[in-house]
């Protein structure tokens, strides 16, 4: 254990002793301990529902239809500043570790073990440091994370753990790429790979002779293959009849593989949005989240007709801002209007996410908070949820829990700082897009590039669009938020790209 976590754990131990020694009669029993539901949609954007998280209906609202959606924010509380990462693996691994990415070093996603992305070997100008290409694992492996999974913390203190979709946490045959050896105790459907060969049981959702070679199939769901049925469809038909098996307190971890590419339509939805002058590109995208948000519906009715409802907290997030750059229909980096940008940048539109949590009982029906947040802090505020006070975890953990917001009390995160680290490369261009460092603290997000060493500085209450880089204008802002992520940068020993001409890693800001 090190001496970060001694110093995390000790005063917990003692509040919990005191509580323990203070309350009369014994805590609560297991039969009171609520079942966590957490939908995690893939590569969804902060405009991708009928729900305004803007100050302004937009269009893409009245475009989106997600009653599911409003429904939860009409029974519990939105989140309009929650984020994640700008890419999938780092959002997904900071969840389940508690851990920012420029200390867990999953920096990007993650697919084959132990060798960076061609695009980082064969950058011209810059050498890539060999990030954690493995991911997240249980034990310590090169090039891996070594971390206690927030599901296996949670199936030590008596949870049932499933999880369903896209896993995405490990490179292929590395023990964190099964989410059995994660803590969950039940695995639909995930494994590796962080998108499906295709939506369409009639296609075996890729598990055919044409991909026999390709990582992208989606294993486990043989009972469905040739039928006319949509991936997401065949996914929530498993979790009902697993919710059927389960004891309480569960934990259902619900991944959807959507709405992450290949953009395949629902045909069923399909034709409303062709009759709303949508591109075939943009239409079948929009089924995509009908499609989501269908399901969201059906696990929240099942909840209702087993008298569960008043008992399980369900969160809603997204791992990563809405695709934009490429395969998008009309211009790119417009998908995710007022914020600029998407998927892959640092960006509002990249990290920026939809967030909604429902607890009877505790969060206040149609609640909202522009307290921000990052993915990270799950990991604690499902704890927090969870009752679970004392853990053993290996790693340090920098999240923080968000349970005081959803219990109403009146903070401010205005002085915390949040980091973004993004050591790699991507692939498409546009902006945001790049090597990077960012810190956000109040209304003010410094962005670093690396490669140029440039900055931008935006008022993101100002300026949401990030329209005016005021990075010249305020000198001493620009500084003041250097010397921050600079000081983070070095504490968790982030890694740098080194220059290839002068051998020489990338300075920190500052
Ligand atoms: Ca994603």
């Amino acid at each position: 254990m090190n001496k970060d976590l001694i110093r995390y754990s000790f005063p917990i131990i003692i509040i919990g002793l005191f509580l323990h020694a203070c309350s009369q009669p014994e805590p609560e029993t297991k039969s009171t301990t609520p079942n966590i539901v957490l939908f995690l949609v893939d590569d969804m954007g902060w405009q991708d529902t009928s729900v305004p998280f803007w100050t302004e209906t937009t269009e893409f609202n009245k475009r989106y239809r997600t009653p599911n959606m409003e429904r939860l924010a009409a029974e519990g509380m939105k989140f309009t500043q929650a984020y994640a990462t700008p890419v999938c693996s780092p959002t997904r691994v900071s969840l389940i570790t508690g851990m920012n990415a420029a200390r867990h070093r999953v920096t990007n996603w993650t697919l084959q073990p132990n060798e960076l992305k061609p695009r980082e070997t064969d950058h011209p100008e810059f050498e890539f440091p060999l990030w954690n290409v493995n991911g997240v694992s249980p034990e310590a492996i090169p090039n891996a994370v070594h971390a206690t999974p927030l599901p296996m913390i949670l199936s030590q203190n008596g949870y049932r753990t499933i999880h369903v979709g896209k896993a995405h946490f490990g490179a292929i045959n590395t023990p964190g790429a099964d989410p059995q050896n994660l803590g969950f105790d039940v695995n639909i459907a995930g494994h590796a790979a962080g998108a499906p060969q295709s939506y369409y049981g009639t296609k075996n959702f890729g598990n055919t002779a044409e991909f026999s070679d390709s990582p992208w199939p989606v294993p486990g769901l043989e009972k469905y293959h040739g039928q006319d049925i949509y991936l997401t469809e065949a996914l929530t038909n498993e979790t009902l009849a697993e919710l059927d098996r389960t004891q309480q307190p569960f934990f259902l971890y619900m991944s959807y593989y959507a709405v992450h590419g290949p953009i395949m339509a629902n045909k069923k939805y399909l034709q409303h949005y062709l009759d709303l002058g949508l591109d075939s590109i943009e239409a079948s995208y929009a089924t995509m989240i009908e499609t989501m948000d269908h399901s969201v519906g059906r696990i929240l009715d099942y909840l209702d007709e087993n008298n569960l409802s008043e008992n399980t907290v369900v969160l809603f997030m997204s791992d990563n801002g809405g695709l934009s750059a490429i395969a998008r229909g009309g211009e790119p980096h417009t998908h995710n209007k007022p914020l600029a940008s998407g998927k892959g940048s640092c960006r509002e539109g990249g990290i920026r996410e939809p967030m909604l949590v429902r607890w009877p009982g505790v969060v206040q029906p149609e609640s909202e908070t522009d307290e921000y947040l990052i993915i990270e802090d799950f990991f604690p505020s499902v704890l927090e949820v969870a009752g679970i006070q004392q853990f053993d975890a290996v790693q340090t953990i920098d999240g923080q829990s968000f349970v005081p917001l959803l219990k109403g009390d009146q903070i401010s995160t205005a002085s915390r700082p949040l980091f973004w680290h993004f050591p790699n490369v991507w692939g498409p261009s546009g902006p945001g897009v790049g090597a990077f460092s960012v810190v956000r603290q109040g209304d003010w997000k410094l962005v670093y590039y690396h490669f140029d060493q440039q900055y931008e500085l935006f008022n993101i209450r100002t300026d949401i669009a990030e329209a005016s880089n005021l990075a010249m204008e305020h000198p001493e802002k620009r500084m003041e938020l250097a010397a921050i992520l600079a000081n983070y940068l070095k504490e968790v020993d982030a890694q740098m790209p080194i220059n290839r001409e002068t051998g020489e890693a990338v300075p920190l800001p500052g």
